[in-house]
């Protein structure tokens, strides 16, 4: 089939799931004119809602790779999605630099060998003793960080941006079911989908972007694929103190792989927790307010104003995320158990090509 604009609106693609990777290819696929279907049932639950929404590219370490690969596809699509998203929001940005501290004198003679060996990124080495680090070590009541300035990292506002997604999946006509996919199935070619009230949904390609649940909707078919759960928690502090200013720090940075994120001045998000549950444990919460030797006094459990949670998948027995075709018109996108806001832009890229496979 030709792939012109006309061509590509007959095909008709089902998309299971509405987090941010589904979200992404249906964004992705429509642009390109296909007639894309996208179904949830329960989106404002997703793990997409619960990110961070850090985008740590630039400054990941393990430089080859599939994951690499897929970094540095999501690295160079950025800009060109936040140029077109913010069309729709001009408030959708990503909030740049990343610093990334630690207290270990070996991680950081680590940071420094990674930023020496890759001298054209934006990077800055920051020992203890800079300016740059006085309002953290002042806050944190500690002398003992250091770390990494990554320029081109950052942080986008995980619901603006799916907020904005929406519009412009509405803008090119994308069709939202909600509604659960109970039941996967082919005939005649076409890709079925069922949902609990027996409806069902038509696609030419299905694609399988809901995460853990994809093996239910797989259980009927040979295909193994294992995904085990990964709960993350996060939390938000409030601190009222005149000599604290949450809003001096720089807007995002990370210690020994805590992220901090300062809203207001009283006011900061910490997070988040690795769990092999689908059930947050209280007890994990200590794992981000007691991090630290000395406790700074605002960091504490007293202080927490709000916590909330996500369920990642993670693939078990190969690397994540999983995208592979498993049929002819059959495509899972899942996996994705960190990082997933990173990477939609790369998926969905690499989606957009497999799907012409298909045709
Ligand atoms: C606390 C926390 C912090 C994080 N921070 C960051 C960060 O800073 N940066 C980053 O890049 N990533 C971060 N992540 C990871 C990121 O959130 C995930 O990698 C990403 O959201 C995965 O997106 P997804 O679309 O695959 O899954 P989800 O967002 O979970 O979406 C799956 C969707 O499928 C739907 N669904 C399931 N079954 C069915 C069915 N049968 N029928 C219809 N719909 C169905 C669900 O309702 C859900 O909406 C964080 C995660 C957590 C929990």
């Amino acid at each position: 089939m030709s792939c012109s604009k006309e061509n590509l609106n007959k095909v008709r693609i089902l998309i299971v799931g509405s987090g941010i990777i589904g979200k992404f290819n249906a964004l992705e696929l429509s642009k390109q004119g296909f007639k894309v279907t996208i179904v949830d049932n329960e989106e404002s639950k997703n793990s997409s809602n619960a990110a961070l929404g850090i985008l740590m590219g630039h400054i990941y370490q393990k430089r080859h790779g599939r994951s690499w690969e897929l970094r540095k596809v999501s690295i160079n699509l950025w800009p060109k999605w936040i140029n077109y998203l913010r069309h729709l929001n001009s408030k959708l940005q990503i909030e740049k630099p990343l610093l990334q501290l630690t207290r270990s004198r070996i991680k950081f003679e680590k940071l420094k060998q990674f930023a020496g060996k890759n001298l054209k990124e934006k990077f800055e080495i920051i020992e203890k003793n800079s300016p740059k680090l006085k309002k953290i070590h002042e806050i944190f009541e500690s002398n003992d960080f250091q770390g990494l300035i990554s320029y081109e990292d950052g942080r986008i506002n995980p619901r603006l941006l799916l907020d904005t997604i929406d519009l412009s999946l509405k803008k090119n006509h994308v069709n939202f079911v909600k509604g659960r996919v109970i039941k996967i199935e082919k005939k005649q070619k076409k890709w079925i989908g069922t949902l609990e009230n027996e409806k069902e949904l038509i696609g030419d390609i299905i694609i399988l972007c809901n995460s853990l649940n994809s093996l239910e909707l797989l259980k009927e078919f040979k295909h193994k694929i294992k995904l085990k759960p990964i709960l993350g928690q996060a939390i938000e502090i409030l601190y009222d103190d005149d000599q604290i200013d949450f809003l001096s720090l720089p807007k995002n940075f990370n210690i020994d792989g805590k992220n901090f994120i300062p809203l207001t001045n009283n006011k900061i998000i910490l997070g988040s927790t690795d769990e092999n549950s689908l059930i947050p444990e209280e007890a994990k919460i200590n794992q981000l307010t007691e991090f630290l030797d000395n406790n700074p006094k605002w960091m504490n459990k007293k202080n927490i104003i709000r916590k909330w949670f996500g369920i990642r998948s993670r693939p078990d027995g190969e690397p994540s995320p999983i995208l592979k075709t498993l049929d002819k018109g059959l495509i899972i996108c899942s996996g994705f158990y960190k990082n997933g806001i990173l990477l939609a832009p790369g998926s969905a890229d690499w989606i957009s090509k497999e799907i012409k496979k298909h045709l």
